[in-house]
């Protein structure tokens, strides 16, 4: 696969290989058949190989895999990402989008939950961006987007670990924009507020365990928090992302891009 391939409007992302974590479900399952859509041939991640390979048949384009890891193993990554392009070319695209949300009061959150949570949001992130750096700097060109949330640029209550987590992604994503920024390479974040996929059923089991409320009126209490009054959807972010990986794209760098509706207005 040439890392400079030539680009066509109606699949701009051609001949580049793009992994994306976590997509085996909701936003990650978005942004795979964005990133398709755009072109892309995809290595899709996860622990789980069915969600994998299910989302993997619903992509466009062929030439398309998975790879089975936990992204907070840090070798396994490594070899994981050395079988990918290995088999479908030079990583030239990475979505660090799996991740976690566990809710707890800060005086009950305990050492595992907050390892858990850093080790997933943040240390999982770190994990894959190691493991493509130096070819996307051999390469001269690579877009590297993390899913971070508004609550990594905002404060939520009883999800401190997580909004920890969240913060240093961006902090993550800010530093390495400056260190790449000659390099041909994009680093940014994307911040979704809430998103109408499996993650959120972990707080809206929380609201109707702790007011009686149905499942739908929960979702609407969510809702309410963004300004227009709906749950983001998959797709939102996923759009988002495809338009940070195309050709063209190379002077938004160093951001934490909110998809939140207006929930959150980064200054
Ligand atoms: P989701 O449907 O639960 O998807 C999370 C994915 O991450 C799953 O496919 C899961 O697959 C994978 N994953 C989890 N732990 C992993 C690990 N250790 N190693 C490899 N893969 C792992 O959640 P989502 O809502 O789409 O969330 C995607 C991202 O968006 C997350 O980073 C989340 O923090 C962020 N986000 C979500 C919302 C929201 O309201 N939904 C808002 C803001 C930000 P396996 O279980 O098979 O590994």
């Amino acid at each position: 696969m040439n890392s400079t391939p030539e680009t066509n409007r109606e699949t701009p992302l051609a001949g580049r290989h793009a992994v994306v974590t976590g997509a085996g479900s909701g936003i990650g399952e978005a942004i795979a058949l964005e990133l398709a859509a755009l072109g892309a041939t995809l290595t899709l991640v996860g622990r789980r190989a069915e969600p994998l390979s299910a989302t993997c048949e619903r992509l466009a384009g062929q030439g398309h895999g998975i790879a089975v890891a936990d992204i907070t193993d840090h070798a396994a990554v490594a070899a994981a990402f050395a079988d990918a392009a290995a088999a479908r070319g030079p990583i030239a695209i990475l979505v660090n989008n799996a991740g976690a949300a566990k809710s707890a009061p800060a005086g009950k959150t305990t050492p595992a939950l907050w390892n858990e949570m850093l080790a997933v949001n943040l240390t999982g992130t770190f994990n894959c961006t190691h493991a493509v750096l130096a070819g996307m700097q051999g390469a001269r060109w690579g877009r590297i987007v993390n899913i971070a949330s508004t609550a990594g640029l905002s404060g939520y209550a009883y999800v401190s670990a997580y909004c920890a987590a969240k913060h240093g992604v961006i902090g993550y994503t800010r530093a390495l924009a400056l260190e790449v920024a000659k390099q041909g390479i994009t680093v940014n974040a994307v911040c979704p507020g809430y998103t109408d996929t499996p993650l959120l059923g972990g707080a809206v089991d929380n609201i109707v365990a702790k007011t009686g409320r149905s499942d739908e009126e929960a979702k609407q209490t969510l809702a309410a928090s963004n300004p227009q009054g709906r749950l983001v959807q998959p797709a939102d972010v996923a759009r988002a992302v495809g338009w940070l990986c195309l050709p063209g794209s190379e002077a938004i760098h160093g951001q934490a891009i909110p998809v939140a509706g207006g929930e959150v207005m980064a200054g």
